[in-house]
């Protein structure tokens, strides 16, 4: 029903039930429209009954645990503004968590603009339609590549799967999405659009994007290097060891979020 309302919105591109695997990774996007120079990417649920959220975990309310949709959703978000950078396109993206069965009750809801639930729904709809634009622009290039690379479902591969060694390392700048290239001393400075960061603030991001994306993987000094590329050993150590919690095993260590 999201799908065919979303339609209906003119100049709007609109793509459903799209499939990607890129490099061995195989995601899933529910509703994805391109508008202007961004991309929205929907992940509708059609949830009914009571649930409910403690310490970031879902459950119904029998308390059997599901899958956090919202992690759900900032993989496949963090996963499509990769694959869309790797295509060569600049487009930002929106990502919302759609509820739309009326019978659907969160208890313990979270106070998060990504998520729409059914008594928003209408509201979101009105502002969505605001947004559309008398100008048409030209999304042929990037529609004709999403479609190309999207690969029919099939049920031996349901599992999103990629790994680290298959995914493109770097940090990417928050102002235009390409990925920084140099690291002096205490900025990231982006070649593509000029935007100036302070290492800290863009190495924490790829920490949280990093434990996001594999939460099987331990976090370490080594991994967080890797990831980012461009980061020096010494600078990640030191940003690790201020902002996170250090678990000494044996000979080795990792590091833990301060609040778990
Ligand atoms: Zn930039």
């Amino acid at each position: 029903m999201f799908d065919k309302w979303l339609a209906t919105l003119p100049n709007w591109k609109i793509l459903n039930d799209l499939r990607f695997e890129w490099n061995n990774i195989s995601y899933q996007i529910d509703s994805l429209s391109i508008f202007s120079n961004t991309i929205h990417h929907f992940e509708v649920k059609n949830y009914e009954g009571d649930y409910y959220i403690e310490k970031d975990t879902w459950y119904l309310l029998s308390g059997t645990e599901i899958s956090n949709p919202l992690i759900q959703l900032e993989r496949t978000e963090s996963l499509l503004r990769r694959f869309i950078k790797n295509l060569g396109f600049n487009y930002s993206i929106e990502s919302y968590l759609i509820f739309i069965n009326p019978e659907f009750h969160l208890y313990h809801a979270p106070r998060n603009p990504k998520i729409i639930f059914p008594n928003q729904l209408p509201r979101f709809m009105k502002n969505l339609r605001k947004k559309t634009s008398k100008i048409a622009y030209n999304h042929t290039k990037i529609i004709d590549q999403l479609i190309s690379y999207h690969v029919p479902d099939s049920p031996y591969m349901r599992i999103p799967k990629y790994t680290f060694d298959e995914l493109k390392k770097g940090i990417i700048c928050p102002s235009c999405h390409t990925f920084y290239t140099a690291f002096n001393k205490k900025y990231l400075v982006c070649d593509h659009c000029g935007n100036k960061e302070y290492v800290t603030s863009a190495v924490l991001r790829c920490i949280e994007e990093f434990t996001l994306l594999f939460p099987e993987r331990k976090l370490t000094v080594k991994e967080i290097q890797e990831w980012s590329k461009i980061i020096p050993h010494q600078t990640v150590r030191r940003i690790i060891a201020n902002n996170y919690k250090i678990i000494r095993q044996g000979k080795t260590s990792y590091y833990i979020h301060p609040d778990k």
